[in-house]
């Protein structure tokens, strides 16, 4: 994604503001080029034949622009200004850059997307800010696509996100993407220093050996751990139920916690090995999740305080939880 895609944003050439105009010219995408300046009133009568195609086509001929063969079409139905040919208007339907503008607002919405503006390089994309607070470029087809319930809409960011604080949990630290350039791998580095490629399900799970030193975490005793943190400056308390090998170590580091954070450990339980560990909290996650959605905190309520996206609760559900990880405990007496 170009970093500098909101300040092309201000300047989108898609629509123009020229001076004799009362309202933004939309200009179909074929037009793009010509500069800014070309795009002055021309003068010359509107012949009654243009009017009545115009209106038969949704439109009314508002004025005459840039040359002879140029109209700006004032759109019935959003009253927005569009530049087309005279020869579109005869020959085809002239598209309302109004309401494809709306159109794409939308159904961004429909998608849980708010839309932020086209990309200026490809006619078919558009920036989009997500549920979760970051910002994806999708074709607009594939937005319709997700409002009509046909796919996801998955954040790279936020997958990233997931997949760095799984590693982290076992030990490793997310590099890249695969060298090799498979979609199923990801590049990690070792507690110890060595670098591999691991299947990122696998990582994900705990199912990870170390090539140089052979440890094997999942083989190790690890904890289920359940801690309110509180930032007093923004007035906001959560909690957070995770596993990990050593929750008391690094534990501020681990989680991205800024000085501000007060960390405050309600509970650990021992497991016998980190899968076991890693089992049970996915499985308390997604009862969680299905049982409380209304106690789930949306990512975007604490983006840039923790570097986890997911596991953030209202304190409501401390006892909830506290309960469950009694379960645990009781299940699993010898750890
Ligand atoms: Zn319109
Ligand atoms: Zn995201
Ligand atoms: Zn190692």
């Amino acid at each position: 994604m170009p970093k500098d895609y909101l300040s092309r944003g201000g300047a989108s050439p898609w629509f123009l503001s020229p001076p004799h105009l009362d309202k933004p010219l939309h200009i179909p995408h074929r037009s793009r080029h010509v500069p800014a300046r070309d795009w002055t009133l021309y003068p010359g009568p509107i012949k009654p034949d243009w009017h009545a195609l115009a209106d038969r086509k949704g439109f009314q001929v508002h004025s005459r622009i840039r040359d002879r063969m140029h109209l700006v079409l004032d759109c019935n139905i959003c009253a927005a200004l569009t530049a087309h040919k005279l020869y579109t208007l005869r020959t085809a339907n002239p598209a309302c850059g109004g309401c494809q503008h709306r159109a794409r607002i939308e159904n961004a919405l429909g998608a849980g997307l708010v839309f932020l503006h086209r990309d200026p390089e490809h006619r078919h994309h558009g920036y989009y800010r997500a549920a979760c607070g970051h910002i994806v470029r999708r074709n607009f087809g594939f937005i319709e696509r997700v409002m009509r319930g046909e796919v996801d809409i998955r954040c790279e960011d936020c997958l990233n996100l997931r997949d760095a604080e799984g590693a982290r949990k076992q030990g490793w630290t997310l590099i890249s993407c695969d060298p090799e350039g498979y979609h199923n791998y990801r590049f990690y580095e070792h507690a110890c220093g060595h670098q591999q490629r691991v299947v990122r399900v696998n990582m994900q799970w705990g199912q990870v050996d170390c090539a140089r030193c052979g440890s094997s975490w999942t083989a190790r005793r690890s904890f289920i751990y359940l801690v309110r943190i509180t930032w007093p400056d923004r007035r906001l308390s959560v909690i957070k139920l995770g596993y990990s090998a050593n929750p008391a170590k690094r534990f501020r580091h681990q989680l991205g916690l800024g000085p501000s954070a007060r960390i405050e450990m309600l509970r650990t339980v021992t497991l016998p090995t980190g899968h076991r560990a890693c089992a049970l909290e996915k499985q308390a996650h997604a009862d969680l999740r299905k049982r409380f959605p209304d106690r789930v905190i949306p990512p975007a309520d604490f983006a840039g305080l923790i570097n986890v996206v997911t596991e953030i609760y209202h304190p409501d559900l401390i006892d909830h939880i506290q309960d469950r990880l009694d379960q645990i405990a009781r299940d699993h007496p010898e750890s």
